[in-house]
C-alpha cells in the first residue's frame, strides 16, 4: 500500500521555495537551478556553496528565518532548517497554501517526497528516480546499482523514435575506441555510446563480441578488411558514418584500438565535421601499448628503455631513434618481419636485439613468438605466425617472462631444450 503518486515536475520558470540553508538546502537548490526553477531562499545564513548562487543574483536569498508570507506564490516549498518546530511551521502554511512541501527531517510531516536520482551521462533525456518509502539509504543503493549498470552501458537506453519525431532530428557520429579486442577493454564511454547507437560500423579488429549485446534492430554494418576480402574503401566508409547521420540515426564507429593511431580516425573526424555532422572521438586502448603488455612486456621500463617509436612495417624503419634501449612497436605488416627486420639491422641496431611477435592479444590465439633480429622471421614462419600480430624489438623484451627463446637450428626449426 502507498499514497504516493510518482510525477516528473516542470520548474523552470516557476517558483520554488526553499527554506533553510544548510548542505541539504545547498543539495535542493542545486538541483532545482539546473532544472530552470526560480529559487527563492530563506535563511539567516547559507553554506559556502550557496555564496557564489546568491552573489550572482540566480538565487533570491530572504536573509532571515522563516516568517509567514514567504512562501506566496511558489509552486513547490523544501524546507530543511534543522529545526523541527520551524520545518512543522513550513510544512503547515505549505499545507494550507495546497502547495506540495518537502520535508527534509520529517518525511510524515511532508507532502512530496525526492528521490534518489540518476541520469545518462551526457544525455539529460534519460532520468530515473527511486522512492523507497521513509528508507532514503535503500533508495540511494538501488539508485547506484542501476546507475553503475547504465554507465556500463548494459541497459537498454537506446531512443525509441516515434513518428512524430521520425526525420526532424540528425544523428550523431561517435568514433569508438574498442581496444585489442576483449570486451572490457573499451572505455565507459565507448560502451554507453554503443549502447545507445542505431547503427554500429565495425571493423575486424576490436570487441566484436560487444555486437552479441546490441538490440535485434541496431544494424551492424561489417567494413573489417580481411585478407583476400574487398574492403570497404575509407571513402565509402565516410559516407555511410555521414549518411546514417543524416537519416536521424546515432552511428558509433566502433574501432579497434585508439581511433588515431593507424586507425584513419583522423579521416573521419574530418568527413563528418565537412559534412556538417557532429562527432565525438572516444580513445581506446592501443594495441601498441595493450598486446605486448598483454604477454607481459612494458614498452618502457627504468633502465631498460626510456622511450618508443609506433610505427607499421611498411614505412621506412630506419628513421627510428636510438638502440635496444629505444623500444619499436610495428603494427601490422607481420608477414614482412625479414624485410623489416633486416632493414632495422641496416640502420645499425644489434643483430641480436631481442624481438617478440605477439599474435592475437587479449584473443584465444594469444601467443609470443621471441627471438633475436637475426632469426626472429625465420622463427615466426616457424611457429606460423598469422595477423594481427604486434612485433615489439627492444631491450624490453626481456622483461618478458618466456625470454630467452628455446634454442633454434639453422633452418629456423624451434625446439625447448
Ligand atoms: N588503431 C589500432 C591499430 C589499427 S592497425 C590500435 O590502436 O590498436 C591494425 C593492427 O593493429 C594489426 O595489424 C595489428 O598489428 C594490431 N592489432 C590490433 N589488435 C590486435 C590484437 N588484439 N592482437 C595483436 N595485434 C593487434
Amino acid at each position: 500500500m502507498t499514497d504516493l503518486y510518482p510525477l516528473g515536475l516542470r520548474v523552470r520558470g516557476r517558483l520554488v521555495v526553499v527554506v533553510g540553508g544548510g548542505p541539504v538546502a545547498a543539495r535542493r537548490v542545486r538541483g532545482l537551478l539546473a532544472a530552470g526553477a526560480r529559487v527563492r531562499l530563506v535563511a539567516p545564513a547559507v553554506v559556502d556553496s550557496l555564496a557564489g548562487p546568491v552573489a550572482d543574483g540566480a538565487v533570491e536569498h530572504v536573509a532571515r528565518g522563516y516568517a509567514p508570507g514567504d512562501l506566496d506564490g511558489a509552486w513547490l516549498v523544501h524546507t530543511a532548517t534543522g529545526d523541527p518546530a520551524v520545518d512543522r511551521a513550513v510544512a503547515t502554511a505549505a499545507e494550507e497554501a495546497r502547495t506540495f512541501c518537502v520535508v527534509a527531517a520529517d518525511a510524515t510531516a511532508a507532502t512530496a517526497w525526492v528521490p534518489a536520482t540518476a541520469g545518462l551521462a551526457g544525455d539529460g533525456e534519460v532520468q530515473l528516480s527511486v522512492h523507497a518509502a521513509r528508507d532514503p539509504r535503500r533508495a540511494v543503493r538501488l539508485r547506484d546499482a542501476v546507475a553503475a549498470s547504465l554507465d556500463a552501458g548494459e541497459l537498454p537506453v537506446r531512443r525509441v523514435r516515434t513518428a512524430d519525431d521520425g526525420g526532424s532530428r540528425t544523428g550523431r557520429v561517435a568514433l569508438v575506441g574498442g581496444g585489442p579486442g576483449d570486451p572490457g577493454l573499451i572505455t565507459g564511454r565507448g560502451r554507453r555510446l554503443l549502447a545507445s547507437a542505431d547503427v554500429v560500423v565495425v571493423d575486424r579488429l576490436g570487441p566484436r563480441s560487444l555486437l552479441d549485446t546490441l538490440a535485434d534492430d541496431v544494424e551492424v554494418v561489417d567494413v573489417g578488411k580481411t585478407a583476400g576480402n574487398h574492403p570497404v574503401p575509407q571513402d565509402r566508409i565516410n559516407e555511410l558514418l555521414v549518411e546514417h547521420a543524416r537519416a536521424g540515426r546515432d552511428v558509433v564507429r566502433l574501432k579497434g584500438g585508439d581511433p588515431y593511431l593507424f586507425g584513419r580516425g583522423g579521416e573521419e573526424l574530418a568527413a563528418c565535421r565537412a559534412a556538417g555532422v557532429e562527432v565525438e572521438v572516444v580513445p581506446g586502448v592501443t594495441s601498441a601499448v595493450s598486446v605486448p603488455a598483454a604477454v607481459g612486456i612494458p614498452v618502457t621500463h627504468r633502465g631498460v628503455a626510456a622511450g618508443f617509436s609506433v610505427l607499421t612495417a611498411h614505412e621506412a624503419v630506419r628513421d627510428v631513434p636510438g638502440g635496444p634501449d629505444h623500444t619499436v612497436v610495428l603494427l601490422m605488416g607481420v608477414t614482412r618481419l625479414a624485410t623489416t627486420a633486416a632493414a632495422l639491422v641496416g640502420a645499425g641496431r644489434p643483430a641480436d636485439t631481442p624481438v617478440a611477435v605477439v599474435e592475437d592479444g587479449f584473443g584465444p590465439r594469444q601467443r609470443a613468438t621471441l627471438g633475436t633480429l637475426a632469426d626472429i622471421a625465420a622463427r615466426a614462419a616457424a611457429a606460423g605466425v598469422r595477423p594481427p600480430a604486434v612485433t615489439v624489438v627492444g631491450d624490453v623484451v626481456r622483461l618478458s617472462p618466456d625470454w630467452p627463446p628455446p634454442h633454434s637450428d639453422d633452418d629456423g626449426a624451434v625446439s625447448r631444450p
